[in-house]
This record gives C-alpha cells, sequence and structure tokens, in this order.
C-alpha cells in the first residue's frame, strides 16, 4: 500500500470524515485488519480563513506548497487537499512537489461523466462558486454544463459553511434552506447537484436530484490510487 498525504483542517469537521472514509475503505477492500497509511497535516483553520477573507491566495499557496513538501519529505506518496476551495492552488501545489496531487475536481468530473450527468449545480463557499478554478476545469476540460447559485443564495450558503458546518452546527433551518436552493437551480436544469464543498454532506444526503459528494468521490479516488 502507497501512503496519502492528507492536507487538511479545512475544517476538521470534514477532516474527520476524510479519516474515517479513508481507512473504512481500505478496510472494506483488503479486510482484515487493515488501515490505511496516511500523514495528515492539520492546520488551524481560524488562521487559514483570515487569510481566505483578505484574499491573501499568494500566502496560502505558500503555506499549502510548504505542507505539500513536507508531506513528501516525511514520505507521502500522493497528496490530497481535503478542502474543494483550497483548490485553488493546486496546480502551484503540484508543480511544487514530485509526487501526484489527486484533484477533487477531477475525481467528481470523473464521477459525473460515469453517471452520464450533463448539467450540475455546483453548491460551495463563495469562492468555489464564483471563482474559475473549480467551474472552469469542468466545462472546459470535461463538457459539463454548471450552474451556480445566484448571489443571495451564494451567501445564505457561504454563510451556513463558515458559521455552522465547519464547527459542528448542523441545524435543521439551514438544511431547508439549502434544499430550496437546490429546488430552484433544478428548474434552470440541473441534473445533479455538487456537494462542492467537504463539510456540505454532513448536512445534506438527499435532495431532489442525485447528489455529487465531493469528500466520498475524493475518498474513493485516493483509496484507489494507494491501493492500486
Ligand atoms: N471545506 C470547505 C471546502 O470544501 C470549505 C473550507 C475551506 O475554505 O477550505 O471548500
Amino acid at each position: 500500500m502507497k501512503t496519502i498525504g492528507l492536507i487538511g483542517g479545512m475544517s476538521y469537521e470534514s477532516t474527520i470524515v476524510y479519516y474515517k472514509l479513508i481507512n473504512e475503505m481500505v478496510n472494506e477492500r483488503l479486510s482484515g485488519l487493515h488501515s490505511a497509511k496516511m500523514i495528515i497535516e492539520s492546520y488551524d483553520f481560524d488562521e487559514i480563513e483570515q487569510e481566505q477573507s483578505k484574499e491573501n491566495w499568494e500566502k496560502l499557496t505558500e503555506i499549502l506548497i510548504k505542507s505539500a513538501q513536507k508531506l513528501e519529505k516525511a514520505g507521502a506518496d500522493y497528496i490530497a487537499i481535503a478542502t474543494n476551495t483550497m483548490h485553488l492552488m493546486a496546480e502551484d501545489v503540484q508543480n511544487n512537489i514530485s509526487i501526484p496531487l489527486i484533484h477533487i475536481a477531477e475525481a467528481t468530473a470523473n464521477y459525473i461523466k460515469e453517471k452520464d450527468i450533463n448539467t450540475v449545480v455546483l453548491l460551495g463557499t463563495k469562492y468555489t462558486m464564483t471563482k474559475p478554478f473549480y467551474k472552469d476545469k469542468l466545462i472546459n476540460d470535461y463538457s459539463i454544463n454548471v450552474i451556480v447559485p445566484n448571489s443571495n443564495q451564494q451567501e445564505i450558503i457561504n454563510r451556513i459553511i463558515y458559521k455552522e458546518l465547519c464547527v459542528g452546527i448542523i441545524n435543521d433551518d439551514s438544511r431547508r434552506a439549502i434544499l430550496d436552493i437546490i429546488a430552484d437551480c433544478t428548474k434552470q436544469g440541473a441534473q445533479g447537484v455538487i456537494l462542492g464543498c467537504t463539510e456540505l454532506p454532513i448536512i445534506i444526503n438527499k435532495a431532489n436530484i442525485p447528489i455529487i459528494n465531493t469528500t466520498q468521490v475524493h475518498c474513493i479516488e485516493i483509496v484507489n490510487r494507494i491501493i492500486s
């Protein structure tokens, strides 16, 4: 088995899920007492979020590159960033290490293609929904049509992610608000919904259209790579 180097803590709520899913999937595949070989670099998310809100992407890129290099030196065979948003720096990270980075949007796009879905609604942080790094990959590299919620809806989802889900608050009103947004985007032609924030599957596990759980899809790809 190869070793995954996981860059996490963004937030710890979803890194816990990564740790659990990756180990469970490895155990399912190899049985017995098998579990995943994993090295985790986990941040203080408050420090990261402060830089995000200042849009200080250069500093965040440096931080992520340093972590990836540290994990490579420590013996990781692959790197995975356990958040959709911070894939904003994925290309720079990949260019500064010599081991492969397992990209969450690529794993997600491959899953969508397998399911024969052509049009999706992308939910995530305001950065993921508005910046091109995620959407454009799906549109240009995989010919997937991407709908994003309107700006008012984006604000609602972004607030729920940072103020509730990243600190373990699960609120029924928030769940209903997200489901209403998904239903609204379905009217615009969405055939599936990308839960493009690794905390969103903590609150949403069913909607009126198929769910694409990026945390799960990413973990499946990680396990495929470390075991093959
Ligand atoms: N984990 C979230 C994501 O998948 C949001 C936290 C972050 O800003 O990294 O985008």
